[in-house]
């Protein structure tokens, strides 16, 4: 067992985000959604209807 491991369960176990896969804008529910890093750095879904909308708010694809 590394520390990378332990690393990797850890973050695995934490569940802080409320994902469930709502869109981040309209909360709908997709099963094709697109992931996207908001400009705290945070990881967001984002369903096909509100993608143009996170381009121009540029947020990153990772
Ligand atoms: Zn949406």
């Amino acid at each position: 067992m590394g520390i990378l491991t332990k690393l990797f369960n850890r973050n695995k176990n934490q569940k802080r985000k409320p994902s469930k896969k709502a869109c981040y804008f309209c909360k709908r529910q997709t099963n094709d959604m697109r992931t996207y890093k908001n400009e705290y750095n945070q990881t967001i879904k984002v369903c096909p209807l509100c993608v143009e909308y996170a381009e121009r708010r540029a947020y990153i694809k990772p």
